[in-house]
């Protein structure tokens, strides 16, 4: 799960990050009263999930309520390589001094946490990496000696940001690992962190992405899912814990096993389909989730047939065969469905299907000539 920047600040404050005072706005008159209570100059910052904001127009200062008003009016409803801004982060500017880049992330070739760091900040990482790649200094950390002050100075020492900004990096640098330890992160980054004329080191952007494996232990992040950017499609199938990621076709594909579903998706893009989504209901896969599933896909407009897909291991085939001819009683469907079904209790499943036939629900027995009537249905 990736934060907007002011989930990403309020995640990096719990753990004493410095970061500045500021507030969410939706509109341009809730931006200009925040601005007010802030003090000039403040920093008018669209929230969207992608990098980049600053060079897209995305990031202005205003030094007055008239400015405020004037970016927050632009910003609002800006379109940022796809991304709508529906919210805006007004903070108090900072002076900056020099700016630095800091990260911490997995590598899982390496199986450690790889730390960034460099003294060219502001600037996408990636372009450092690639015009200057001797100006990013990277760490691997031991998961379990993790990072120490001596490492972390040693490493600021490695990437020479300027003398009196040493102390302040080693202590911030500490904190974001533990951000990124104790936080469940799969990504902390903060770009630019900057260096103020009062010698202070803080955090002006921040870039948070969160294990969603480590949910369970973290109920405070319930307050983090900000879905309006999601695809209406995802925020359903995530309500009922399904694995789904909406495409572009007229194909619905359930199948079980991620593997399978992207076989599944593969299939039908060669025979000459268009694919509406990934669907994994995943293993021990019964009714309820079968119904769960064509809800979502029967819910998507540009569907025109449902092709579902599975190979029965623990999930055994009759309980999938039940579970469509239920769902079937159970919602109205706008598509046809074709069904193969292979592995455990296949021959059960087969019959059950089989005596439930029409030209709604249509069995095949092996995956491409599944996908060859599917496409076919799709188009017609
Ligand atoms: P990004 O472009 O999406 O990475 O957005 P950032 O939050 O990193 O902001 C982009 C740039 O705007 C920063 O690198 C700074 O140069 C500038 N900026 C952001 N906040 C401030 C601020 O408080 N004061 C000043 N002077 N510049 C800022
Ligand atoms: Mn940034």
């Amino acid at each position: 799960m990736d934060l907007f920047e002011y989930q990403g600040k309020q995640y990096f404050a719990k753990f004493d990050i410095p970061v500045s005072a500021g507030d969410v706005a939706t509109t341009v008159d809730s931006a200009v009263a925040i601005a007010e209570s802030i003090g000039y100059p403040v920093v008018v910052k669209a929230q969207v999930r992608v990098g980049g904001r600053g060079k897209a127009g995305g990031i202005k200062l205003a030094d007055n309520a008239d400015e405020v008003r004037l970016h927050a009016t632009n910003i609002l409803g800006m379109d940022i390589k796809g991304h709508i801004v529906h919210r805006i982060w007004i903070e108090r500017a900072s002076d900056i001094k020099h700016e630095y880049y800091a990260s911490f992330t997995l590598d899982r070739s390496e199986k450690k946490h790889l730390g960034m760091l460099s003294s060219e900040g502001g600037v996408e990482i990636e372009e450092v990496a690639k015009n200057n790649p001797d100006a990013i200094a990277r760490i691997y950390i031991d998961p379990v000696e993790g990072l120490t002050p001596a490492i972390a100075l040693a490493w600021v020492k490695e990437a020479k940001l300027h003398a009196e900004a040493e102390a302040g990096t080693v202590e911030m640098l500490l904190k974001l690992y533990r951000c990124y330890i104790e936080g469940d992160c799969t990504l902390a980054e903060i770009n630019p962190l900057i260096l103020t004329p009062d010698g202070r080191i803080h955090a002006l952007d921040a870039k948070v992405s969160l294990d969603e494996a480590a949910a369970y232990r973290h109920p405070d992040w319930a307050s983090f899912e900000g879905m309006e950017s999601m695809d209406e499609r995802e925020r359903a199938a995530q309500e009922k814990d399904l694995q789904y990621v909406g495409l572009e076709g007229n194909v619905g594909i359930i199948a079980n096993g991620a593997g399978l579903a992207m076989s599944t998706l593969d299939i039908v893009n060669q025979v000459g389909g268009k694919p509406a989504n990934f669907l994994d209901i995943g293993g021990g896969a019964n009714a309820d989730r079968m119904v769960d599933a064509l809800t979502v896909i029967n819910d998507d407009t540009s569907v025109s047939v449902i092709f579902i897909n599975i190979f029965g291991g623990i999930t055994r085939c009759d309980d999938i065969a039940n579970g469509i001819v239920q769902a079937m009683s159970r919602v109205t469907l706008k598509s046809p469905l074709v069904v193969r079904l292979d592995g455990t209790n296949a021959i059960e499943g087969r019959a059950i299907i089989k005596a439930n036939e029409s030209d709604r629900l249509t069995m095949a027995t092996d995956m491409l000539s599944a996908a060859k009537k599917a496409v076919e249905l799709a188009g017609a």
